[in-house]
């Protein structure tokens, strides 16, 4: 990935602009003789007091709030992406340098921000309390005047924060799709065993359909070769939509996730003797990616298949239901009649690589998929009771469009 280095410079001064615009230019080296021994042509270059010409930056500049404000807008529009700014405090016009910020991180929730002041009219803890808990880590404070020195370094650290943060999710969406990869891995080798016998089912009825005459009879044998290859038709879209890279939001229901990971797993519930209930009730729709949500359910209902190695049940149950709040929302829950969780097991389930398993097991599948359900702003949790089983309850809030 290409370092962003694009820099926004809000102030309404403008010399202080003209002063920045200095600062964060590569300055052309600077030659130097290096010892009064050596002949004057023998240089060296040493570099000069501005940023190196390998780290340029491209600066926007604007002279009020509001322009800067419309320069976010268009750039965003332009799908270019800005990683931090020089706020002055004190601004021409209606809005000041914080009322700016506060207006640009509702556009663009990434930009790292370093607030100016020549007055020191506000606290940092002033700016802190107004910019919130979840702001905190992105803007940083500088007092005018400032020294060279102080803006390289300031736009040095912020854009390098900006791309670390943009390197983490980059890593977190490849993570994200080598999970699924895996999941789809783990059930591959069922699929092709009941794609084996969909083909062994519509090879034997035609068979019988091309040996008799009697229409009533090729009918009911053609039938079941349409249902067959529906079947297959079924799986091979199910298995398109889960392994799709990209998220896709859409207003859908949960019970088509559900269905979707089932349709996926019935050879591994025959192979383990585990029966499936499902108890589908009415419940509104909600946003969400339906190939994320069936990777979910694909894990809880894998795991709940080992946890049953002597066979058992499977109760999958949608229905609506309120969150804590009150809140409009829809639940799932898969129960499993297995081995239950132990209690000191049990606090380390979500965790990251944590594993029961062993070699079997890679203790990815349940913090990959609390993840994607807290992506969707609901929750996965869960109720066990050793020897009698275990069941995880995901929640999604429903809002209306
Ligand atoms: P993995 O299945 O690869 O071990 P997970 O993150 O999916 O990774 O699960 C972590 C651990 O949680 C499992 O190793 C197991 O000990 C426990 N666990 C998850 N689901 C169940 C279940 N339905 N019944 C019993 N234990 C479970």
């Amino acid at each position: 990935m290409e370092e962003n280095r694009t820099i926004i410079i809000v102030d309404d001064e403008a010399e202080t602009v003209k002063g920045y615009v200095d600062f964060l230019s590569p300055k052309e080296s600077a030659a130097v003789r290096r010892s009064s021994r050596q002949p004057v042509s023998s240089s060296e270059k040493i570099p000069g007091p501005g940023p190196s010409a390998a780290e340029k930056y491209q600066l926007l500049l604007a002279h009020s709030g509001e322009e800067a404000v419309a320069i976010v807008q268009s750039e965003l529009k332009a799908d270019r992406r800005i990683a931090a700014g020089f706020f002055d405090v004190k601004l021409e016009g209606g809005m000041d340098g914080l009322a700016t910020i506060q207006a640009i991180k509702a556009l663009d929730r990434d930009i790292h921000c370093v607030v100016v002041t020549a007055y020191q009219d506000r606290t940092v803890e002033e700016i802190h309390r107004i910019f919130g808990e979840e702001f905190k880590d992105q803007w940083d404070y500088l007092n005018k005047p400032f020294t060279q020195g102080e803006i390289v370094q300031k736009a040095r650290q912020m854009t390098a924060a900006w791309n670390r943060k943009r390197q983490l999710e980059e890593m977190n969406r490849q993570l994200l799709q080598a999970e699924r990869m895996a999941a789809v891995g783990q059930v591959a080798r069922g699929i092709g065993h009941e794609f084996g016998n969909i083909l062994l089912r519509i090879m034997g009825k035609t068979d019988l359909a091309l040996a008799t005459q009697d229409p009533a009879k090729i009918h009911d044998h053609l039938q079941v070769v349409m249902k067959a290859a529906e079947r297959a038709a079924v799986i091979v879209r199910n298995l398109q939509s889960f392994s799709r890279n990209e998220p896709k939001f859409q207003q859908d229901d949960l019970a088509a996730a559900l269905e979707e990971a089932h349709s996926l797993v019935n050879h591994e519930l025959v192979k383990a003797s585990v029966t499936w209930e499902s108890q589908v009730r009415p419940a509104p729709k909600a946003r969400l990616d339906r190939g994320a949500l069936a990777q979910v359910f694909l894990n809880l209902v894998i795991n709940a298949i080992h946890a049953m190695p002597k066979g058992g049940k499977i109760t999958a149950t949608i229905e609506e239901r309120r969150g804590t709040d009150g809140s409009q929302g829809v639940a799932a829950r898969i129960a499993d009649t297995g081995t239950g969780i132990p209690a000191d097991v049990l606090p380390r389930i979500f965790d990251f690589a944590f594993t029961t398993k062993g070699d079997r097991g890679s203790g990815i599948g349940l913090s990959v998929s609390r993840q994607i359900v807290e992506a969707h702003g609901g929750t996965l949790t869960v109720a066990t009771e050793v020897g009698r089983g275990t069941e995880f309850t995901l929640w999604l809030p429903v809002r209306k469009p």
